[in-house]
């Protein structure tokens, strides 16, 4: 007998959470999708948008790249998977909010502060839309210790995306006329927080405390 695939093992659970007759959640959800948010994550295993947040399937339209990066809006797009991504949720599913989910302890952040990738490969080109975020936190923490530079950095990167998604005209016209909504989020996963921008003041908040604290 072939061992078994934990990966099979989860989807006949996930069948039965949502398929079973008693909830069949995808009995609503075949007929189309109309997730009310839009949440741009980085690719890192340990920040899973759905399951941070406990939504459901149908929930939540999910963006997921290295870094979490939003490129600014551009005719000759490099970046245009984003882009596309953005219009169909924004155009199409009509989200109402988006989130940007930061995290600590990125890796893509990481190599760039440390310029440890090659300059000519797919990842240092794509890192490249966080720069602006980069040469800030040398610009003005070049005396802080590493720890708290890439914190800044991984921050700093997503009020970079937050200001390039504005740069999208028909979405900063959605946001505009209160149609649509953005947060800057951070999971913090050395201790288990959240934290929020507050935007009038740049600054991260604690959103959600650590267990205990
Ligand atoms: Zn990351």
């Amino acid at each position: 007998m072939p061992p078994s695939d934990p990966l099979l093992e989860g989807f006949r659970r996930f069948q039965q959470q949502y398929f079973d007759a008693s909830t069949d959640l995808f009995g609503q959800l075949r007929h189309g999708q109309h997730p009310v948010t839009l949440v741009i994550a980085c690719c890192d295993s340990r920040v899973h948008p759905a399951s941070l947040t406990g939504s459901a399937p149908g929930e939540m339209f999910v963006v997921r790249n290295v870094a979490n990066l939003v490129p600014p809006c551009s005719p000759d797009n490099q970046h245009a998977s984003v882009a596309a991504a953005l219009e169909f949720a924004v155009l199409n599913l009509q989200v109402a909010r988006i989130i940007v989910m930061g995290h600590a302890g990125c890796g893509g952040i990481r190599a760039l502060m440390q310029r440890s990738t090659p300059s000519d490969s797919a990842l240092s080109r794509w890192l490249d839309i966080a720069a602006p975020a980069r040469d800030q936190v040398w610009r003005r923490h070049a005396a802080e210790d590493e720890a708290t530079r890439l914190r800044r950095c991984e921050q700093a990167g997503i009020l970079v995306s937050l200001n390039n998604l504005l740069t999208y005209p028909w979405l900063a016209d959605r946001i505009r006329q209160g149609r649509l909504t953005l947060d800057g989020w951070y999971f913090d996963l050395n201790d288990g927080a959240l934290w929020g921008l507050d935007a009038p003041s740049g600054q991260f908040q604690p959103l959600v405390c650590p267990l205990g604290g």
